[in-house]
């Protein structure tokens, strides 16, 4: 029985209190905070409507370290969820080192100015959480999240060696938009315009933004797909915990719609994160796509169609070459159904829900800070079946 606070009303924050709603039997006290308390209100009166159960509502700017403090000594949670967006990592760690409360997220800290995404920021709080005796968990979503749960699965359960690893993350769904991204837009954007990265040999290899390309044929009748190299921050962890590890990437899928107007938006300077004077007021041109995209959260029932995220791992087992597909189909229109949201929020927000389950019922439990495939991945991996994202393991030939 424990009291989680929630912070960030966003399409994701929206499917961590819906599913959490779901497990009174270990989230028995929620509360949601965010900036704007009007919607922390409509997400809490639709949970009530759907299971009954009451949410607490509470209004805090996560930025400011003292707010977020004196909320937590208020109120008194067991854990801090932390959806709200990159920029309020480290604020939030600062807040729950300061009042005493472990920590989970789903992103690792970008600074605002710089679109750079890096764990030291983060690994520099490690010997502060252990010396306090509290634990943070660091990219409990789906990619970092889960990617990293299925790595630590396949190691412990199927290789001596892990190889090569490739992470694919496939949105076969379609919203019928021009242009919109099913996350945070700005998060979204900064992380597909970056340079793409890989590892290989010990060594970080760089590639132009999505300059590299494969076509995979994915399951469940989604067939063949166009998939582009990028940079993802669980590379950063797993090349540390992955033995034997030689190769690793990611990719992603995009249709041509949303490659071309992403070209245009970037060669008109509509993607630039530094501000631009606009009648004497300095605007981020980022922010202002940001605010005449539709809203992530709106997407929800418009979008159609699957989603496929999962990793190609390849390795040696009883001294024999193997390789091993684990994935995860989401439906869009049955996690609409399900809690009003689109499957990218869904697959974010129910691996959230997991690892605070984790965290709270003392499965997942050491003080320190951590990646998903630092723990046992057999719980965890239960967990995504009995709570809407069961997957699949095939060995691949
Ligand atoms: P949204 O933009 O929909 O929601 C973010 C929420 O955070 C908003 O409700 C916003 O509040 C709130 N917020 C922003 N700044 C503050 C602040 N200073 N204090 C309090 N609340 C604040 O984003 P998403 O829900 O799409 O994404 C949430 C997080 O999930 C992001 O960090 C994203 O990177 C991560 N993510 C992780 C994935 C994974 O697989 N690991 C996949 C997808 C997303 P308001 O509206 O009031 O401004």
């Amino acid at each position: 029985m424990a009291h989680v606070l929630i912070i960030g009303a966003g399409g994701v924050g929206s499917v961590v209190v819906h599913k959490c709603a779901q497990v009174p039997e270990v989230f028995s006290e929620i509360t949601l905070a965010s900036r704007t308390k009007a919607k922390c209100d409509a997400i809490a009166e639709d949970v009530r409507k759907r299971t009954g159960i009451k949410v607490a509502t509470r209004e805090v700017d996560a930025d400011d370290v003292q707010q977020s403090v004196a909320l937590i000594r208020e109120i008194k949670p067991d854990l801090v969820l932390n959806v709200a967006l990159p920029y309020q990592d480290l604020p939030l760690m600062d807040a729950c080192l300061e009042a005493g409360v472990d920590y989970l997220d789903t992103a690792n800290y970008e600074p605002p100015d710089v679109a750079k995404f890096e764990y030291r920021w983060q690994w520099a709080f490690r010997e502060r959480f252990e010396q306090a005796g509290l634990m943070a968990l660091l990219g409990s979503g789906f990619d970092p999240g889960v990617t990293n749960v299925f790595c630590a699965w396949a190691q412990k359960h199927h290789f001596d060696e892990i190889h090569q690893l490739d992470i694919i993350d496939c949105n076969a769904g379609d919203h019928g938009q021009h242009f919109a991204t099913n996350f945070n837009p700005e998060i979204n954007i900064r992380e597909i315009t970056q340079r793409g990265r890989y590892w290989e040999h010990g060594e970080w290899v760089e590639t132009d933004p999505l300059s590299w390309s494969m076509t995979y044929d994915f399951p469940d009748g989604i067939g063949p797909k166009k998939c582009f190299l990028m940079y993802h921050e669980e590379l950063e962890s797993l090349v540390l915990h992955l033995k034997g590890l030689k190769r690793a990437r990611f990719w992603m899928t995009f249709s041509d719609q949303y490659l071309t107007h992403l070209r245009v938006l970037e060669n008109v300077g509509m993607t630039r994160i530094d501000p631009v004077e606009y009648q004497g007021v300095p605007i981020v041109p980022l922010k202002f796509l940001k605010a005449v995209l539709p809203e992530p959260a709106s997407l929800g029932p418009l979008t159609k169609g699957k989603t496929c995220i999962g990793c190609v791992l390849g390795g040696i087992k009883d001294g024999r070459e193997k390789r091993l597909y684990i994935y995860n189909i989401c439906r869009h229109e049955d996690a609409f159904r399900e809690v009003g949201s689109q499957a990218i929020s869904y697959t974010t927000g129910v691996p959230a829900m997991i690892g605070a389950m984790m965290m709270l019922t003392g499965k997942w439990k050491k003080p320190g800070v951590w990646h998903m495939e630092q723990f046992d991945p057999d719980p965890f991996m239960d967990a995504l079946n009995k709570h809407g994202l069961p997957w699949t393991a095939v060995e691949l030939k």
